[in-house]
């Protein structure tokens, strides 16, 4: 059975020493539930001093964003060489804040992944529709274009190196949840969906859920046999709820 993954998103949040209190509080939830993989995504500015904070544990570090080229003149950019460099070994890619907010399209999010992949890096790729797709009954579109751009030209054994979390843009940071029903809906179509593209193997791979998860829904979500973990963005930012969501996957039969 494959562990459960519970990624926190700190999105544009703290200093580097809230940061190192925050993965403190982390690695202790991680040493009580040994069956959880936790993974911790600070910004750029913190990485390090959370890479030291995590290195007698099992936590791993996550960036939250990448450029695909190795190394040049792109100011303000990141290479997934820098982020090895610093201990990471996963990315989140193609977060729906980063499409919305910053104009990135399904082929950068594409060459983000690539390039993610070619570095020894597990990309955490994020798919949603928003809440106007989802009342015109387009979900399944847009998640399945999203997806088979994203895998556009990768091999079978790449494609299982990716976990993808399903966030649908109308849930993320607003309170609103999607019901287990809308969840585990989609989490069967992906899961096809990579069937398909990578054949039965795809039952190895990891379905996340993210849109304001938090203590008092992760119980019923770890429930759920085809979530298998989540990307948790606001309750993240606080020790005792981010230990709380790791508990109740930690807790969930097997
Ligand atoms: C996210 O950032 O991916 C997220 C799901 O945020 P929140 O948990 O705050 O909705």
């Amino acid at each position: 059975m494959k562990p459960a993954l519970v990624v926190g998103n700190w999105k544009m949040h703290g200093t580097r020493s809230d940061a190192v209190k925050l993965a403190t509080g982390a690695l202790e939830a991680s040493r009580r539930n040994r069956r959880v993989e936790v993974v911790l995504a600070p910004p750029f500015t913190a990485l390090a001093a959370v890479a030291a904070a995590l290195r007698r544990g099992a936590v791993k570090l996550a960036a939250q964003n990448l450029h695909w080229e190795a190394e040049g003149a792109f100011t303000g950019e990141i290479s997934p060489q820098m982020l090895r460099d610093l201990g990471c070994r996963y990315v989140i890619v193609g977060h729906s804040e980063r499409r919305r907010l910053f104009g990135e399209s399904d082929a950068t999010v594409a060459k983000k992944v690539g390039a993610a992949l070619s570095a020894g890096l597990r990309p955490i790729l994020c798919l949603g529709e928003t809440l106007g797709e989802r009342r015109r009954g387009r979900t399944n579109g847009v998640i399945a274009r999203q997806l088979r751009v994203a895998l556009k030209g990768l091999s079978k054994g790449a494609i299982k190196k990716i976990t993808v979390a399903y966030e649908p843009v109308w849930a993320i940071g607003t309170g609103k949840n999607a019901t287990l029903e809308q969840i585990a809906t989609v989490h069967r179509f992906v899961r096809g969906l990579l069937r398909r593209r990578a054949g039965r193997g795809a039952q190895a791979y990891r379905i996340l859920y993210g849109g304001s998860v938090r203590p008092d829904n992760a119980a019923e979500l770890a429930a759920e046999p085809g979530v298998d973990g989540v990307l948790v963005g606001g309750a993240s930012l606080k020790v005792d709820a981010f230990a709380s969501i790791v508990r109740s996957f930690g807790a969930r039969a097997v």
